[in-house]
């Protein structure tokens, strides 16, 4: 009997556990470590910081998934790894100690350890800034959000800034669906007079996302993602700055130094800002206590797998089969990692670096799309190496379609939504030997009310999907 471990029940790692409990979960032993006992649909907590959907309506309860679907759960956080004896220690959430659990295969899908320490001043802790990356977090910047409209409704002008809040954050995608929602929700409010709102980020241009933005063909012509979101900017009255680091943020003011090395402050009443995403803290020992972390994890944390480090910038542009295949360390060949967890090889933005000497560089992202993709290629390999002893998956993100469908509005009436379609992710221009490496013919950009309809079809569906109810597989990821 085969023993699989998930860590982190997220969108990769709980899309790892329906696929793994589906085909192992009644011979073998499946199990999920997670945090919390419920399962976020984090895409819907844009919503929740403008106070149009209630917090409740993004989660569901684990335990009953799982019990329908063969999977074990542990409610509690892995602390030590060892990949050596083959074992996870996870402190109990009930205040009960620590439980050891076995596995032979091992899959770390612990999403994003939030570093607001990388930034001096930075995040909900310090009550300077806040964020929208738990739902914690967007509690409070919901209740923060809604004493601006307090002011508002008295007469005030306030200024919001949302954005990036460290030189090399990645989730641009969220931060621009929250700050266009609160566009909506004030003019909803009738109060949009009353705020100025501004976009900072740390992105090369306007539109880039972390993905060296989209260019699509538009009547012939190139249209560029960065002509879609200026000219939704312009029209919500966006105020923006990009090629931005921000270095400190103090209590109404985010000081900042630009890729020229122009410093600044931005004073600001409310600030939503995204912190750097980096890997996991557990601690990883090996036999007799001894520290193998470097063969697991980089610097950052994030679990290291069969991509090609260490490449510069240009270099990797022109190599692919550097983006890793299959999500399996090389070490450990029983350890795999899903979702943002895994160590990317590199950028797919250029990066900056000002006079300075700073470094300005979004992360690549990995989006809920991207994670469960990754989280059912680790499964079904992981299946395939219990059932057939060799692994038949792999999807590199150079090879990855991907849809994003970013909120402007929640409203079916008149609420919208920018729908970018990328095919691949990561560009290959070996592959499309167009100026963008992606298939011109695929890769697409619209905004509209469709695309507001979308993004409720596709909470609901995903909801549904993620619950294992019949057919759930059938659901792309
Ligand atoms: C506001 C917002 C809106 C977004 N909107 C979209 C969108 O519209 N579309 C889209 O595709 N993407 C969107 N994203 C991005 C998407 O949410 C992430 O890409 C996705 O959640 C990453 O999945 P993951 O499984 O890697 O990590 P997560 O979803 O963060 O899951 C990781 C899980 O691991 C658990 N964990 C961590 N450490 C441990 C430990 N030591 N022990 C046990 N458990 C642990 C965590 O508690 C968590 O449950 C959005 C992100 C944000 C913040």
């Amino acid at each position: 009997m085969a023993k699989v471990v998930v860590i982190g029940a997220g969108f990769a790692g709980h899309t790892a556990a329906l696929y793994l409990g589906d085909a192992l979960g009644k011979d073998h032993e499946v199990t999920v470590i997670n945090k919390y006992d419920y399962f976020l649909f984090i895409p819907s907590l844009v919503w929740v910081g403008v106070d149009r959907m209630k917090p409740e309506k993004t989660n569901f309860k684990l335990q009953p998934v799982y019990d329908r679907m063969h999977v074990k759960f542990v409610h509690g956080a892995a602390t030590v790894l060892n990949p050596d004896e083959q074992y996870v220690t996870v402190k109990l959430a009930d205040g009960h100690g620590e439980q050891r659990v076995d596995y032979d295969y091992l899959v770390i899908a612990t999403g994003p350890k939030l570093n607001f320490a990388g930034t001096p001043g930075l995040g909900p802790d310090t009550g300077n800034s806040f964020s929208i990356c738990t739902l914690e977090h967007t509690i409070q910047a919901r209740d923060e959000y809604l004493k601006m409209v307090e002011r508002m409704q008295k007469g005030e002008t306030v200024k919001i800034v949302v954005g990036t809040g460290h030189p090399a954050a990645t989730c641009q995608g969220a931060a621009f669906e929250y700050i266009t929602n609160i566009h909506k929700d004030l003019l909803r409010r009738g109060i949009r007079d009353k705020a100025q709102l501004m976009w900072i980020s740390n992105e090369p241009r306007l539109g880039d996302f972390g993905i060296r933005g989209v260019t699509v063909r538009k009547n012939g012509k190139p249209f560029t993602s960065e002509q879609f979101i200026q000219s939704i900017f312009d029209e919500f009255d966006i105020q923006w700055q990009v090629r931005t680091a921000v270095k400190r943020v103090e209590k109404g003011k985010i000081h900042w130094e630009d890729a020229d090395g122009n410093e600044g402050t931005t004073e600001f009443d409310f600030a939503v800002l995204l912190p750097q995403f980096l890997g996991t803290d557990i601690q990883v020992v090996g036999k007799n206590g001894a520290d193998v972390s470097e063969k697991v994890k980089n610097k950052g944390g994030f679990i290291l797998v069969d991509a090609i480090y260490g490449l510069d910038y240009e270099t990797l542009k022109d190599t692919p089969e550097a983006w890793p295949a299959v999500y399996q360390n090389r070490t450990y060949k029983n350890i795999f990692a899903a979702g943002i967890a895994f160590a990317p090889p590199g950028p797919i933005s250029e990066p900056m670096k000002s006079p300075n000497g700073t470094v300005i560089s979004p992360a690549p992202p990995r989006t809920g799309m991207i994670s469960g993709i990754i989280g059912r290629i680790v499964a079904l390999n992981i299946i395939d190496l219990v059932k057939r002893g060799r692994m038949t998956h792999h999807e590199r993100m150079s090879e990855m379609f991907a849809a994003c469908i970013a909120s402007m509005g929640d409203s079916l009436w008149d609420g919208s939504a920018a729908t970018i379609i990328i095919y691949p992710v990561v560009p290959d221009q070996r592959q499309y030997p167009n100026e963008e490496g992606r298939d011109m013919f695929v890769t697409h950009m619209e905004a509209g009310l469709a695309g507001a309809w979308m993004k409720r079809l596709i909470q609901t569906t995903f909801m549904y999907k993620f619950k294992g109810y019949p057919g759930w597989s059938i659901i792309p990821e």
